[in-house]
């Protein structure tokens, strides 16, 4: 891998304490030396790299930006950077953290009771029970607020479940699946926890993705599903409680973006100098370079601007409208870049031992979920006009 320092080209990393400086280099390590390797495979078949996971979960990554209930606190810079840090080297691995830490535990975190948060989250933050989050339906995406179709019916201490998900990322093993449903009673949506092997409750693996393809996205089956009231997140009354929980991983997905765009950028930028034409390295012509800094410039903004937004998330002052400018912006900036460095390698670009290749169809993913570019650019909308432009 190329000096990770070449890409933090306004010295981000020194804003971090010494300590969250010394994770960003202990995940960067698992990233680099037991990643990278083999990551290429995995994406390949699908699969997903499961005889990692003991390796990640000893890095204590899971749930930096919560306090208390067995997380390893650390702040939302130091949580971001660690997501831009893994996705640097495969958006996969960020995709599943994000999922597991940011949705999932988020949810937890954000929308459960004491007890409830005593319960789940510290066998999550120890990656010993690994969660997802099912918010998606098949014929609702980004009308999710108004338009969900799943179901909860109380049914004395319990309730039943019925619908169907789509594309919810870790669900083919995860523990636990936070399902979002509509309550029959009063309208609302509400968050459920639902474990694993739960009757009723059937994952399908989704195949033949273009993108994160080592993410196990699944389509979910939820017949009749019973689970306790002690398993409905008692702080989540409406879709406004589900929204937190976006405001806090969009600003993730952000970070995600920057490590993307900045993955391919560094492996365009050795590229650059090993590759000659016309008799020397192509570094040396002018129209490379500019492809080169036209993509340092668009990681450095981006990372700027989700550093920025980290402090504005650690001091209780991030709103929606914040998280999704950055989503937006710095997605569609990884995705020029990847763009990029995929140009300046040629042919060899498309070719996934080259490592830009992957990058570049990752990023479509990371481009559409968690609201797309234009979600998130009305969200932005309605926020700087006071006019509501969805419907
Ligand atoms: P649609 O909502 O059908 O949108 C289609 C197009 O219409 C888009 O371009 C959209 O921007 C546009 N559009 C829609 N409404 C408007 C409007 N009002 N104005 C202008 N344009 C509009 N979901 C989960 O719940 N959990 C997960 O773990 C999860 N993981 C995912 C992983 C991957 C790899 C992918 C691809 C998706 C994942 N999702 C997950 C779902 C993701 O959040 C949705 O794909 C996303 O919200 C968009 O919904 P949609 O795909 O149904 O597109």
């Amino acid at each position: 891998m190329p000096d990770a320092a070449d890409a933090d080209f306004y010295a981000l990393e020194s804003l971090l304490e010494p300590g969250g400086r010394e994770l960003l280099l202990r995940v960067r390590e698992f990233m680099e030396k037991s990643v990278q390797p083999v990551i290429n495979r995995y994406w390949t078949r699908e699969e997903f790299p499961h005889e990692l996971l003991p390796e990640m979960a000893g890095l204590g990554i899971a749930g930096l930006s919560y306090q208390g209930y067995g997380c390893p606190g650390g702040g939302s810079l130091l949580d971001g950077m660690v997501a831009m840090e893994v996705a640097r080297v495969d958006a996969s691995m960020a995709t599943f953290l994000g999922v597991h830490a940011g949705l999932a535990m988020g949810s937890i975190y954000l929308c459960g009771s004491e007890e409830q948060k005593q319960r789940w989250l510290p066998p999550m933050a120890r990656m010993e029970k690994i969660g997802a989050f099912g918010l998606t339906e098949p014929d609702v995406g980004s009308g999710a607020a108004r338009g969900l179709t799943t179901t909860a019916r109380r049914d004395g201490d319990e309730w039943v479940l019925d619908g169907q998900k789509k594309w919810i990322g870790n669900a083919t093993f995860a523990d636990y699946v936070i399902i979002w449903a509509r309550d029959l009673g009063d309208g609302q949506v509400k968050g459920f926890v639902v474990e694993k092997g739960t009757p009723g409750f059937t994952p399908t693996k989704m195949r033949d993705k273009i993108a994160l393809r080592v993410v196990q996205n699944a389509h979910i089956s939820l017949d009749g599903v019973r689970v306790p009231e002690s398993s409905r997140l008692q702080g989540a009354d409406s879709f406004r409680d589900t929204a937190a929980v976006l405001r806090l991983t969009r600003a993730g997905v952000a970070w995600q973006a920057v490590g993307c765009a900045r993955g391919a950028y560094e492996q365009a930028l050795a590229y650059a100098g090993q590759r000659s034409q016309f008799g020397r390295p192509i570094a040396g012509f002018q129209l490379v370079q500019d492809l080169l800094v036209r993509m340092l410039a668009n990681i450095t903004a981006s990372a700027c601007l989700c550093a920025r937004l980290a402090q504005l998330q650690q001091d209780g002052a991030a709103e929606d409208h914040h998280s999704a400018l950055a989503k937006a912006f710095c997605t569609v900036r990884m995705r020029e870049t990847v763009g990029y460095a995929r140009e300046l390698l040629g042919g060899n670009g498309i070719l996934l031992e080259n490592q830009v290749g992957r990058f570049v169809a990752d990023a479509e993913a990371i481009y559409s979920y968690e609201g797309t570019r234009e979600i998130n650019t009305l969200i932005v909308g309605r926020a700087i006009t006071g006019a509501s432009a969805f419907v």
